[in-house]
């Protein structure tokens, strides 16, 4: 009315939390985000989002981000100039690489990125030369890629959120969809209102196991043998879908042989599962079909996270729930675009769509981007360094710390860049920490100071360089159920920090391949064109089926979710349903060809001789009950001391937090990280005290979160208290108070 606000500009923009893709439109007046809503017309969300979603422009708007490039200098931090960060940064990086050969830097990703920072970090790494890159995959889900794609064929959850609905039952197996994907929740429950029975398997009685028919306390790491247990029932009593077995999947018998041993009397002593409960589940399952089943990282994160994901995915083959509406397996994964990361190949692995490190997986790509295989192959230097897998980021550390002879590593890394991903998401904190000072460079990439700032030892070559959050570029990003979804930009980013795309071309370009690696991409003042990065990308997805989503496509999908009701595919015109607006991949073909995308993976209705797809029952499963031990049951902190495992009492320690925390604190630490029952601390079989453990532990997680915020920050506020405020940017739209340490990289759900 005054006149001083102009009409808020409103934008369509996804939750960067979890994995769910959750829709809404930002208000933006003056440049300065006001307000957001959830988006009514998303078929995911359907006008609903959770408290993460709803701090969204709290943490775009943070005053704990990083406001402009920061170095350690004699222990302080200083302001430095982007000028001075770039080009010292890129003269260390070409020191070393000239010195110990390009596998010395690590290139250390993020889950945050856009699809399309995914796929020109990939190729920038390959630029560098190296195969040394990662991200939060491979601690997360690394193991649901690799039993899934070798059971059904490609490594992503097989049908969608909204399809949970025609479940008839569902069994929720390691998952708290309650607490870590609120909103794919609202379809959990809608498939129970339609009358599904609800099943949840999990050591702890968590919020989802609040709303379950059936709760099953398992005994931590023994999934397998209940799953194998459920197998075997199914098969003995001839519940399993015979036809559906004998026409497409092969080791059917292998499997029955294997099951024989779980018994329910034995599963009730491997699994602590008494067995008229087993029995009752799988008589549920058999009856309620299709059914679907969902896991999360409770499943994944283990020593033998492959078998129990083989397990699983073998119980719905029995069932014969693959490749129906209301089945499937349904794989919640955690940051909000960890599916389109790993799609596109932001691993020590794999090339973008899943393509190996095989000579013809490089050629093809030097097509897709113009360059010469031999060219590529000198950046690495040797063929067989340019075929060989770098070093998971599980172990990045080992490739610093060891003699490089005892390891697959051809060189130490000498140089470490966390670019959007805090190192508390790595367990072996001690490692780290030795091997952050060993290291002669690291640089950290981020909207916040993540806890890698805080762990650093002061006399390294340490930089600390604001990265924008996801709220502050364009691009795709790909949810857990395979749909891409373009995100406008919603803000300009705050303060000095740069998109990961400009930091990518600005070192690119000081290392002098930016010309050679984006001749095919637009550059726009310093920066590629994220529309122009998509569409290099649908050039070359052949694999998997991102060649149908170009940025036009998606931006009229994100636009326009509520105005389809039709789809022309091939001249056809096509009903569509709420699950099709998404574009979930594969959508073959050309974009204007108009692929709806595949909501449902693997079409049963062909049999295998006419082309219909095979699976895979048996291969890769490795259990016997035997990993019961607790000092079995850790991934990489094997080592117990003082009754808690080494490795988190470590981190604790490198922390400084050791005389700080109480007993009991540091054992709901551990709870978070592992689990309490393994050690013997808690009675599996008390459940009264299992929900008062649990109701400590929400507590103390709060209080943790808050002691972790201010050792994060500690460092980095006293910089700015210390150096020049009069030229910490413009702090107008700074509003919100923000306790989350990392926007990028720093815990969420993964
Ligand atoms: Fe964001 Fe996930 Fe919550 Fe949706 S459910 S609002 S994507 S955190």
């Amino acid at each position: 009315e005054v006149g001083l606000v102009q009409t808020p500009v409103v934008r369509k923009t996804i939750c960067q939390y979890c994995s769910v893709g959750c829709s809404m439109w930002a208000e933006v007046e003056n440049g300065v985000w006001t307000g957001q809503e959830p988006a009514f017309e998303s078929p995911i969300n359907q006008g609903t989002h959770c408290a993460k979603g709803a701090a969204m422009r709290e943490v775009a708007l943070g005053e704990r981000r990083l406001k402009y490039p920061m170095k350690k200098v004699d222990g302080q931090w200083q302001r430095i100039s982007w000028d001075q960060a770039l080009t010292e940064v890129s003269q260390k990086l070409l020191a070393i690489r000239e010195k110990y050969g390009p596998d010395s830097a690590y290139w250390l990703g993020s889950a945050k990125y856009s699809n399309e920072q995914s796929y020109i970090f990939r190729k920038f790494a390959a630029y560098w030369g190296t195969n040394n890159v990662d991200h939060q995959a491979r601690i997360c889900h690394s193991t649901t890629v690799a039993g899934v794609a070798n059971s059904f064929g490609y490594g992503a959850m097989t049908n969608t959120f909204n399809d949970i609905r025609n479940s008839k039952s569902i069994i929720i197996i390691g998952g708290n969809p309650a607490e870590a994907h609120p909103v794919s929740m609202l379809h959990v429950l809608n498939g129970k209102e339609n009358g599904a029975k609800m099943i949840v398997v999990d050591p702890r009685f968590t919020r989802t196991a609040a709303h379950a028919d059936e709760y099953v306390r398992i005994r931590p790491g023994s999934d397998v043998g209940f799953l194998w247990g459920l197998v075997k029932i199914i098969l003995d009593n001839g519940w399993e879908d015979a036809e559906f077995l004998q026409q497409r999947v092969w080791g059917i018998e292998q499997v029955r042989a294997e099951v024989q041993k779980w018994t329910p009397e034995e599963v009730e002593r491997v699994c602590g599962i008494a067995p008229e409960q087993t029995l009752r589940i799988a008589q549920t399952l058999a009856e309620n079909r299709p059914g679907t089943l969902v896991w999360c990282m409770g499943l994944t994160q283990s020593t033998i996270g492959s078998s129990k994901t083989r397990a699983a995915s073998i119980l719905q083959l029995v069932l014969g729930n693959m490749g129906k509406t209301g089945g499937g397996t349904n794989i919640f994964r955690g940051h909000d675009n960890v599916q389109g990361a790993t799609d596109l190949g932001v691993s020590c692995e794999t090339l973008p769509a899943y393509y190996g490190l095989e000579e013809g997986a490089w050629k093809h790509w030097c097509r897709v981007w113009g360059t010469d295989y031999e060219y590529m192959k000198s950046r690495f230097q040797t063929k067989e360094l340019m075929e060989k897998s770098g070093m998971p980021l599980s172990r990045w550390m080992d490739a610093v710390l060891e003699d490089a002879e005892n390891i697959e590593q051809p060189n130490p890394v000498k140089a470490m860049t966390f670019w959007g991903h805090a190192a508390n998401s790595i367990t072996r904190g001690p490692e780290q920490l030795k091997a952050m000072a060993d290291v002669e460079l690291l640089c950290v990439i981020d909207p916040y100071p993540t806890q890698v700032a805080a762990m650093v030892p002061k006399e390294n070559d340490v930089y600390l360089l604001p990265a924008a959050t996801t709220a502050e570029l364009h691009g795709s990003v790909t949810n857990s159920s395979r749909s891409v979804q373009w995100r406008d930009k919603v803000v300009e980013p705050l303060f000095e920090s740069k998109t990961d795309y400009w930091i990518t071309y600005q070192l690119a370009k000081a290392f002098g391949f930016a010309d050679e690696m984006f001749k095919n991409i637009e550059v726009e003042n310093g920066e590629p064109v994220a529309e122009s990065i998509l569409r290099e990308i649908n050039k070359g997805t052949w694999t998997i089926g991102y060649t149908a989503q170009s940025p036009e496509r998606l931006k009229l999908h994100m636009q326009h979710q509520d105005k389809f009701d039709s789809i022309t595919l091939e001249g056809k015109e096509e009903p569509v349903k709420g699950e099709y607006y998404c574009l979930p991949w594969p959508a073959w073909g050309q974009p204007e060809q108009g692929h709806p995308g595949t909501p449902i993976l693997y079409d049963t209705s062909k049999s295998v001789a006419q082309g219909g797809l095979p699976f895979r029952a048996r291969w890769g499963v490795e259990y016997e009950g035997e990993n019961l031990l607790a000092e079995d049951s850790y991934t990489n902190d094997s080592e117990i001391r003082d009754g808690y495992p080494e490795g988190t009492l470590g981190m604790i320690e490198a922390l400084g937090w050791a005389d700080e925390l109480t007993p009991k604190e540091k054992l709901i630490i551990i709870s978070i990280g592992t689990d309490a029952f393994n050690l013997g601390l808690l009675d599996l079989d008390d459940v009264e005290a299992s929900r008062q453990f649990t109701e400590i532990e929400t507590q103390l997680r709060t209080d943790l979160e808050d002691i972790r915020s201010e050792a994060e920050v500690q460092d980095v506020d006293e910089a700015w208290q210390n150096g020049s405020n009069d030229e910490g940017g413009d702090d107008s739209a700074n509003t919100a108070d923000n306790g989350n340490g990392g926007a990028k990289g720093a815990g969420g759900t993964a």
